[in-house]
């Protein structure tokens, strides 16, 4: 009795997590600062977030800053239409607007509008500061904490290329996916350091003609950045590559359908 009720226990429990777990996207398109290119939308705009999930991507990636006054930024320059970031207040980014009518997003503003749906990856970037390493550390943290505190944890993978940012998201978060964006690190050692991934340059790979295979077989995911050009998409996807994250998901789309036809 006790072995059948134990039974229809572990059922429930895994029926439980196949549908709160396995609905995300599975295809290796991360779009780059969201979809906003064939779109017209602002980078790193929540439209263009929204765009990405619209198109189906596995991943949509963002950049995070800290303002002068601790707010958790999202854009890709460190100056939002001018003004310099690290060295403003959050109030002061206000002044300025996305094309769209979009003022910048935070952090926590951009991770609660990915939580709205279940099919694409929040693809979180931390940026590294000007002002050196303890503040890129204190991002680091502070992205974290957020993760937490939202409950994001299913949506969010890091990516950073601050070695040491990288290290710290394993401390604090070990379940966390993370991956090195500097190219300059061989694998095994990545791997080492507690990382889930290599995100590298597609040069890097280029060079290195054994990094994706020697990532897969100590385990780590490999993603490519910013591959824009059809050729260069499909002798990634001929190597085998988790993801490749892109300006022009729907160009890797279309030949990824072209491929399976
Ligand atoms: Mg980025």
């Amino acid at each position: 009795m006790k072995k059948h009720a134990f039974l229809i226990a572990t059922i429930y429990l895994f029926a439980f997590m196949q549908s709160s777990y396995a609905q995300f996207n599975k295809n290796v398109v991360i779009a780059h600062r969201g979809a906003w290119k064939q779109a017209n939308l602002p980078e790193n705009s929540l439209a263009s977030l929204n765009h990405a999930a619209a198109l189906g991507c596995h991943g949509s990636e963002f950049d995070v800053h800290l303002t002068k006054d601790d707010i958790m930024v999202v854009n890709h320059d460190k100056d939002f239409y001018g003004i310099d970031i690290e060295s403003a207040t959050y109030q002061e980014l206000l002044a300025k607007k996305h094309p769209n009518g979009e003022k910048i997003p935070t952090a926590e503003e951009y991770l609660r509008e990915g939580m709205k749906q279940k099919k694409t990856k929040l693809i979180f970037e931390i940026k590294t500061a000007k002002a050196g390493k303890e503040r890129t550390l204190q991002l680091t943290k502070m992205s974290v904490d957020l993760v937490k505190k939202l409950g994001a944890e299913k949506w969010v993978e890091y990516i950073c290329f601050d070695y040491d940012a990288g290290k710290l998201i394993h401390q604090l978060d070990p379940k966390a996916k993370v991956a090195y964006l500097n190219g300059d690190i061989e694998p095994a050692q990545v791997k080492k350091d507690g990382y889930t991934g290599i995100d590298y340059h597609f040069s890097v790979f280029k060079k290195n003609p054994s990094w994706i295979k020697d990532a897969h077989q100590v385990g780590l995911t490999v993603n490519a950045w910013t591959v824009n050009d059809a050729e260069e998409m499909k002798s990634l996807l001929d190597q085998q590559v988790e993801y490749i994250t892109t300006n022009e998901p729907e160009l890797l789309f279309e030949i990824l359908r072209k491929k399976k036809s």
